[in-house]
């Protein structure tokens, strides 16, 4: 079927359809027999494969030859002195806790992508189509042969489409065709066979409109469109790993390398100790310490961990509507330190009504306004958008109905409204001929006039009327009212070319309008916030400057006038120039899309983290350009949310520095895990490597596991739930490249390493002395003493736990409360009770006497709590000392 050969009542009539669509009912039956309008996705991995790529991980390649190691060592062991039969239990335990970690890991990773996925279709395209006549908004998957849609500059075209009507249509087809250049559309019929680049009464599904408006019928959906002929399957989207995540990954990589090297150190060790021999015993030994070793050194939750906060985190920012789109964004959003916003909408409330006007002629001003605009009247009220929506209001008001005028004067061309010209035209016929308005910025429409109407009839229009003109609309301006001028020509009949550089000239000035556009409240909160968070909010707005000083200094933005520059003298500028003075200026404003991009890269030149707002059809590149691009969910245009980092649900500024807030959280809390967990990690490394050096067994593998997974692992969740610190918007934003060791956490490590390895070993001391006096301890294996070590280590990372809901703050003056740790916390210490005491587990973990029974009095368990709550004061009086240092230094500073 070659539609584009065929006449748009032919193609009607073939999809079964008519120029006001289909209705519901039939619409619905075509989609349930055909499917919806989607592409077909790639192949889902398997789960069984995300199984084994959770294996592939170097610490758990580790874990399992650790596993296999102690298999092989048991069993020659055991063939060794048949009289002693050592257990499987190690190697079992550090088995069965890969396979879990590997279990938990896939069903992390399949809920942090339904999690995304829920996300995407919170964005999903949307698209108007006629249904039973009237306009309605679907969603572009809902779509199907017949449907009548309606598209405008910035619509992504849903389906193949023919098209019944067009004005100034131009569309982007290079997914397709490969050419960028966006070429001319329109509705009449070919006569001959042409390709695809040259079918220009079609519309195929992967392009955009970049400018003009159509109304076209759907003939093909889903993968009997062109795109789906040459895609055959979607790529979905490859999974991108955050900043963090990678430093995680090659972070995981060093310390395997550590643990590896220290095998190497314990194993000469060993072999010096025994004086050079190397007997199967020795070499039985130091594999057991190095399987040890290796199992105290990977933190295998980590990365589950890191995942996890983060997918939550997108997941809470949701809820506030900061639809995250590109999880690199979560982190990005923290090391924000300019955000640049687009005034109308964003920082206003998009609600206009005209409040002033100024003109000789009330009745025509009103009639230009409504007549050139695309807002119509529905039951007496303007439907469509909010500029426009007023000026057909103010008609009305003024007793012209939109409709009413429109049956006198129907449209018969246009030249649609685009930024960078900053007016728009329609024609009409009219008794007499035809007659054209313009409508726009008052500074544009006034240099395209020549005359004026004035007393009835039309004058030339003097240097007197323009100063008279230019001062009202200055007037209006500074009393932050967006003001559009009208305009009109007259034409014997429609001419030729109706392109904007031939018809907008030598106008009929008519009037100005005034429309108040009030400040959103919340957005004078959130500036204050940016200015203590050390971040700047600047406006880049389309509108007149005057109008953006007065709201920009309402909102708090700029003080003096002075910090406001006019797109035309960003022109002037050099680059070294702008460079030098960017930072003068806070307020942008009649700026053209491409003064945006300047914007964002110039900050970005100077090392700034910028991020940028963006709506309209020409945004798409300062968005992608910005570090954070944020595209609007209500008034955007489908090119802009879809190349944007990150979507507002309701097009508020406020939403943006609550967004950053919630990304400094979250990186917060990421932080507060990775210290948790890496120093639980070193504590065992340092504990393992002195009882080895001394000659004693503090903790088997299997312990070590226990602890890195119940009393690590699910307090970090938990940590990775905590509520943000009060000063977190009172801080500078982070550098985006600082490391993960920063701000002290590596020193943290290693302090609280230390110290929980020193309590873990005076525990095992007091256990061994407990059951057998002092001097037995160093007899190797000590069940009560190991009971003891393990007991108090896992109790101290529970209340460790406590200690990292605040790196610096005493954990006593912390204003929130953490309830899911506090069940973490308890859940932990009860399992870890359990362990010990029931019979059988505590059996499979050794923690038995000779025979069978546990070795763990209720004094005992009572003395390894104490030592372990110990933990709580200690790292108090290092915060102590902390905060000291600190403030010693700003005082120095400020001195
Ligand atoms: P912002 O950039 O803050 O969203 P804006 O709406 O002023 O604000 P643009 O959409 O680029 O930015 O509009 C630029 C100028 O074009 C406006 O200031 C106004 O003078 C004029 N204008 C806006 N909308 C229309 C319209 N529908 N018809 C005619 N002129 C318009």
């Amino acid at each position: 079927m070659k539609h584009y050969l065929q006449t748009a009542d032919e193609v009607l009539a073939e999809v079964g359809s008519s120029y006001s669509g289909l209705t519901s009912e039939e619409s619905a039956k075509r989609l349930s027999e055909n499917g919806p309008n989607k592409l077909a996705e790639g192949k889902k991995t398997s789960l069984f494969v995300k199984f084994l790529q959770q294996l592939a991980d170097p610490m758990i390649i580790v874990l399992l030859a650790a596993a296999v190691v102690s298999l092989v060592t048991t069993i020659i062991s055991n063939a060794n002195n048949p009289g002693e039969k050592e257990s499987f239990a190690d190697t079992i335990i550090i088995a069965v806790v890969v396979l879990l970690n590997a279990i938990l890991g896939v069903v992390q990773e399949s809920k942090a992508e339904q999690a995304i996925k829920a996300l995407q279709t919170m964005t999903e395209a949307t698209c108007k189509v006629l249904r039973n006549g009237v306009v309605t908004i679907v969603r572009s998957q809902e779509i199907v042969v017949g449907d009548v849609v309606l598209l405008e500059a910035g619509d992504n075209v849903p389906a193949d489409c023919r098209i019944l009507e067009s004005a100034s249509l131009k569309v982007e087809e290079s997914a397709l065709t490969g050419e960028s250049v966006p070429s001319d559309k329109f509705a009449e019929t070919l006569t001959k066979d042409v390709s695809l680049g040259d079918r220009k009464n079609m519309l195929y599904l992967g392009s955009t409109v970049v400018y003009g408006r159509a109304k076209a019928v759907v003939v093909a959906t889903a993968m009997s469109t062109e795109m789906g002929k040459i895609a055959n399957v979607l790529n979905t989207a490859k999974e991108e790993k955050t900043p963090l995540q990678i430093k995680m990954a090659s972070l995981s990589k060093i310390l395997t390398f550590i643990v590896i090297g220290i095998c190497v150190i314990i194993f000469i060790a060993k072999f010096i100790g025994a004086g050079g021999q190397f007997t199967l015993d020795v070499v039985l030994d130091s594999f057991m310490v190095a399987i040890g070793l290796a199992v105290a050194a990977i933190p295998e939750g980590l990365a589950t961990v890191v995942t996890i906060v983060l997918s939550i985190g997108v997941t809470n920012m949701s809820k506030k509507n900061a639809i995250i789109r590109k999880m690199t964004a979560v982190e990005t959003l923290g090391c924000a330190e300019i955000i640049c916003s687009d005034k109308t909408g964003t920082l206003t409330q998009n609600k206009m009504t005209v409040v002033e006007d100024y003109t000789f002629d009330k009745p025509l001003l009103a009639t230009a306004m409504a007549l050139c605009s695309d807002a119509t009247l529905v039951e007496g009220k303007a439907v469509g958008e909010p500029t426009e929506c007023a000026l057909v209001n103010y008609a009305n008001e003024n007793e012209l109905p939109k409709d009413t005028l429109e049956e006198a004067q129907p449209r018969i061309a246009e030249a649609p409204f685009d930024s960078m010209r900053k007016m728009m035209s329609t024609l009409h016929k009219t008794d007499t001929g035809v007659i054209q308005y313009t409508k726009g910025a008052p500074d544009e429409i006034v240099a395209r006039c020549d005359r004026i109407w004035k007393e009835g009839k039309i004058l030339p229009m003097s240097d007197k009327d323009r100063k008279e003109i230019l001062a009202h609309n200055a007037e209006m301006a500074n009393n932050a009212l967006r003001v559009l001028a009208a305009a009109f020509a007259e034409y014997k009949a429609l001419p030729e070319d109706v392109s904007p550089e031939k018809i907008e000239r030598n106008l009929v000035f008519v009037g100005l309008c005034g429309m108040i556009d009030p400040v959103r409240p919340e957005v004078i909160d959130a500036i204050a916030q940016c200015r203590t968070a050390g971040i700047r909010p600047i406006m880049i707005t389309g509108d007149h400057i005057d109008t953006a000083v007065a709201i920009a200094k309402q909102l708090g933005i700029i003080t003096d006038a002075s910090q406001a520059l006019l797109g035309a003298k960003l022109d002037e500028m050099s680059d070294e120039e702008f460079e030098k003075t960017i930072a003068n200026y806070s307020v942008y404003a009649r700026v053209q899309p491409e003064h945006k991009v300047r914007i964002v890269t110039t900050w970005k030149k100077l090392g700034k983290v910028c991020a940028m707002t963006g709506d309209g059809v020409n945004d798409a590149p300062s968005i992608k350009s910005a570090d954070i691009g944020v595209g609007m969910g209500i008034t955007g245009t489908d090119v802009t949310k879809n190349t944007a980092d990150m979507v507002l649900a309701d097009d508020n500024f406020a939403t943006i520095v609550a967004a950053v807030g919630e990304g400094r959280r979250i990186y917060d809390n990421i932080r507060k895990c990775i210290q948790f967990l890496l120093s639980s990690n070193l504590a065992e490394v340092i504990a393992i490597f002195v009882a080895t050096m001394c000659g004693f067994t503090l903790l088997k593998p299997a312990h070590l596991l226990w602890i890195n997974l119940v009393t690590d692992t699910i307090p970090a969740i938990a940590l990775g739930a905590e509520r943000a610190e009060k000063d977190i918007m009172s801080r500078a934003p982070r550098s985006k490249n600082e490391g993960i060791f920063a701000h002290g956490l590596g020193l943290n490590v290693a302090l609280h390493g230390v110290f929980v390895a020193l309590i873990t070993l005076a525990a095992y001391f007091v256990g061994v002395y407990m059951e057998n006096g002092f001097i037995e301890f160093v007899d190797g294996h000590n069940a009560q003493g190991i009971t003891m070590a393990f007991l108090t280590m896992s109790m101290t990372e529970i209340f460790h736990a406590y200690n990292n809901r605040s790196s610096e703050h005493s954990i006593f003056t912390l204003h929130s409360h953490n309830k899911i740790l506090w069940f973490a916390m308890i859940g932990s210490l009860a399992l870890t009770t359990a362990v010990i005491y029931v019979p059988g587990v505590n059996d499979a973990f050794g923690f038995v006497d000779a025979n069978g029974q546990g070795v763990i009095s209720f004094a005992e368990y009572v003395i390894a709590l104490a030592l372990a709550f110990a933990i709580i004061p200690i790292v108090e009086l290092q915060k102590l000392v902390v905060r000291a240092v600190k403030r010693g230094k700003a005082k120095k500073i400020k001195a």
